[in-house]
């Protein structure tokens, strides 16, 4: 039997082992997801599955510590209603979707507590793509410009953007998938879609019939490495660093006033300019426009 290799996630790591990795390469790398419905074939939770993945072997290749995961994205409102209302229709789709203002919040706090542990540089890496990844920039700006301290947020098409191009639930995603989880996919599901009572297309991507486990070797390797890249370039910035100030709640309530607090104009709050309104009866109308006054 390989001997099991070394733990690489914070939540596994003891404190001397935490501290080793951590003077070793002080950058947190963040995986962020949701479970949102990918066809019949896979897994609801795809998204963050792959950026635990992405994290893991990059941390074990490239050093760094895996924080805990952000098993919850922004979706649902905003530009994403008029989509979910046009591939989910008006199933249940199984969401576990958080408004922009709470994710951001949210963000921001994590960040605070990648700083007081004691890294010098944070990568987030979200496997739900489309355009929430706007705000989580706002927010890594508005934290690094405070702190100093490097934030990069990138979602997994864009690390190889030019190289691969990202879908939802197509060619690209169930391929991410076939080659992490095989058993999390099941293109047996694929016309499952056609049959009465199924939910229908639960917004499969029309060319996932053509995914295969060694696209998704490749579409991933070129994740990993340049996660790789920017996690060697991030540690070698961090040297010249010294260590941080302890960041309070305080610090972190000016960067989110500054921000425009609970109703700042968040790019994922409202739909974009020429999309089609969300149908008066839809499911997705509530949450089309996420402001809160
Ligand atoms: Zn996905």
């Amino acid at each position: 039997m390989p001997a099991p290799s070394r733990p690489v996630r914070w939540a596994e790591l003891r404190p001397d082992d935490f501290r080793a990795r951590l003077a070793a390469c002080p950058v947190a790398c963040l995986p962020l997801g949701l479970c949102e419905p990918h066809g019949h074939v896979a897994a609801l939770g795809l998204d963050l599955i792959k950026a635990e993945y992405y994290c893991e072997e990059a941390a074990r290749r490239f050093g760094g510590i895996v924080a805990p995961s952000q098993g919850y994205h922004i979706h649902e409102c905003g530009f994403h209603a008029p989509w979910l209302e046009e591939v989910v229709g008006e199933e249940n789709p199984f969401l576990a979707a958080l408004p922009p203002h709470v994710m951001t919040r949210l963000f921001l706090y994590q960040l605070r507590a990648f700083a007081n542990a004691g890294f010098r540089a944070v990568i987030g890496v979200s496997g739900h793509a489309g355009g929430s990844q706007e705000d989580l920039r706002r927010v890594a700006n508005a934290f690094t410009a405070r702190t100093r301290l490097p934030v990069v947020v990138k979602t997994d098409p864009e690390w190889v953007a030019g190289r691969f191009r990202g879908d939802h639930a197509g060619r690209y995603e169930i391929s991410q998938l076939l080659a992490i989880r095989p058993d999390l996919v099941d293109l047996n599901l694929l016309r499952r879609q056609q049959e009465p009572g199924s939910g229908g297309r639960l917004a499969l991507g029309e060319d996932a019939v053509e995914a295969t486990a060694g696209e998704g070797r490749a579409i991933n390797e070129a994740i990993i490495e340049a996660i790789g890249a920017a996690v060697r370039e991030l540690r070698d910035a961090a040297k010249d660093h010294s260590a941080a100030p302890l960041l309070t709640y305080a610090d972190m309530e000016a960067i989110w006033s500054a921000l425009g607090g609970d109703n700042a104009p968040w790019h994922s709050a409202s739909p974009k300019p020429g999309q089609p309104p969300v149908g008066e009866a839809s499911r997705w109308k509530p949450c089309e426009h996420a402001t809160l006054s």
